[in-house]
């Protein structure tokens, strides 16, 4: 499945990743003592407002926390408004029988054409299991779109981290086939960077060239190097990249300034 997104602009392209919004079947529910519909919304009111000019918006999963055709269908509509592309990979909370995927196939990667650059998203969510792992099916099939496109900048994404975070807890969730991923790369040196969530919580690693990141959710944050489960009181945020042509590019984390709530960090786990 390929989507061509037309840039705002030749110099570089703006892409903006939000992850983990765990939205619920009711809009104004709280989760750990907070509402995430609210903290979500507001996360694209600065990003409206810092970033006029969004070419393209990545979701890498946890879309809901209660995943019901609801809760999808009312993120679908809200994202619609923006008028920007957006695309979405499921997380280990979404329930692939209802997620929205943009193929007939969960199991298919979905390309995005981004001027010169390509995004791919990888669905590593496994039914019933908390870790990740992406298919043979879907690693053949990026085989194929790597060759295929071996002209281009790449950037993939999905939802489980392939790097240790250093915290116990959440290590034992993390992408299980990862070194299958990087055996895989080192064909194809057009991938720059891989992105993905599940952590709630930014890092950056590399391995070799390839700039491995992870992104805030735009609802609760998990205290980095925790080894039992911990939330941080760091507001909501997301990723922003800009695509150079030549490219290269640049990221940030942005977070809210404020949020109007206090979060229960007494919970042991969600
Ligand atoms: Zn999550």
């Amino acid at each position: 499945m390929s989507f061509q997104v037309v840039p705002s602009s030749t110099q570089e392209y703006v892409l903006i990743q939000i992850t983990d919004t765990h939205l619920l079947e009711q809009p104004e529910q709280e989760f750990v003592g907070m509402n995430p519909e609210q903290s979500f919304h507001q996360v694209m009111a600065h990003i409206q407002k810092h970033y006029p000019h969004v070419d393209a918006i990545i979701h890498t999963g946890d879309l809901a926390q209660a995943p019901k055709p609801k809760t999808y269908q009312r993120y679908l509509q809200f994202m619609q408004q923006f008028g920007i592309p957006f695309f979405h990979t499921p997380g280990n909370h979404d329930d692939e029988k209802y997620f929205p995927f943009h193929g007939e196939h969960p199991q298919q990667p979905i390309l995005i054409e981004l001027g010169n650059w390509r995004i791919i998203l990888l669905n590593s969510a496994v039914s019933n299991r908390v870790d990740g792992f992406i298919s043979t099916q879907q690693l053949e099939q990026l085989t194929n779109l790597l060759e295929q496109h071996q002209a281009y900048p790449t950037i993939l994404a999905c939802h489980h981290h392939p790097f240790e975070m250093h915290s116990k807890w959440i290590d034992q969730h993390k992408l299980k086939n990862s070194q299958a991923i990087f055996d895989l790369l080192e064909r194809f040196k057009q991938v720059k960077a891989i992105l993905y969530g599940h952590v709630h919580q930014n890092s950056s690693n590399f391995w070799q060239h390839i700039e491995c990141l992870s992104s805030p959710s735009t609802s609760v944050q998990f205290k980095p190097c925790s080894d039992q489960f911990a939330l941080d009181v760091l507001t909501p945020g997301y990723r922003v990249l800009k695509l150079k042509i030549n490219g290269e590019f640049e990221t940030q984390v942005q977070r809210l300034e404020q949020i109007n709530y206090s979060i229960n960090t007494e919970i042991s786990g969600y």
